[in-house]
């Protein structure tokens, strides 16, 4: 089965705005000179950054700007937020949902990322919808219960045709920003057990077509391991993608 191979960067809350478009620029000349294959890149980037670097964006066939969060309200009075649609209106076509750092700092609960869920579907926004287990989690070994509740509460109240459009992001908690990675066996087991899972919901069908990612602690050094895993089909690139030959070292592994 051959699925989209996809390599996206989290900016996170980091660079400001002449930093942003330096390093972005730096990404798409790189992707001019080096990237050989189908994998799809991704940058999500802070909102100040969107429109300009959908501007910029002169290899749109290889590179899709995201966000990293939306409300769950289309408008309205919600201070400081921002909307699916304000998000498409500057050329976002991505949106990560359900990031860790949103459930934990900010009490993002399975509840009100099914609502963003909605929310992006209902602007043509693509979820990359982030699930993962606490270190506690993994140890006490209640890790695949929790992975499944959170797709259960946030995404399988999708219909078949809006799921086989969401890419699901796997991301121990314990890996993310630790320096920390998951073993390739042991993100192997849980992508497959989460294909699995979405193959009981739906079906096998759209179960081996959906792409799910690996993140935590990504770099040029464990990508190609992890990667090389049947049930991997790409990472979600943290501190790694905030450096242009790192992050293009990680798109490489799929040049063909
Ligand atoms: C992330 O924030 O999604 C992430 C995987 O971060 P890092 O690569 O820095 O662990």
């Amino acid at each position: 089965m051959s699925r989209k191979k996809i390599v996206a960067g989290n900016w996170k809350m980091n660079l400001d705005y002449q930093a942003g478009i330096s390093l972005f620029s730096e990404i798409t000349q790189m992707l001019k000179d080096e990237h050989r294959g189908n994998q799809e890149v991704i940058v999500c980037a802070p909102f100040i950054h969107l429109g300009a670097l959908n501007k910029l964006n002169d290899v749109k066939e290889k590179l899709g700007v995201g966000a990293q969060n939306l409300h769950q309200a289309d408008s309205g009075a919600y201070t400081g937020e921002i909307s699916g649609s304000q998000i498409k209106s500057v050329g976002g076509k991505y949106v990560l949902i359900g990031h860790s750092e949103r459930r934990s700092y900010f009490k993002e609960t399975n509840e009100i990322l099914a609502e963003k869920v909605d929310a992006a579907f209902r602007h043509h926004l693509t979820p990359i919808f982030c699930i993962g287990e606490t270190k506690e989690q993994r140890e006490d070994g209640s890790y695949f219960e929790v992975l499944k509740a959170q797709l259960e509460q946030s995404v399988f109240h999708l219909s078949s045709k809006d799921f086989e459009r969401v890419i699901i992001a796997y991301e121990p908690v314990w890996a993310i920003g630790t320096g920390l990675t998951a073993s390739p066996e042991q993100a192997q087991e849980v992508h497959a057990y989460i294909r699995k899972v979405i193959a009981e919901k739906y079906s096998q069908e759209l179960a081996d077509s959906i792409s799910i990612l690996y993140g935590g602690s990504c770099n040029p050094k464990n990508a190609e391991s992890l990667f090389a895993q049947a049930d991997i089909d790409g990472g979600l690139i943290g501190g790694a993608s905030l450096k242009s030959r790192d992050f293009l070292d990680i798109v490489k592994v799929y040049n063909s």
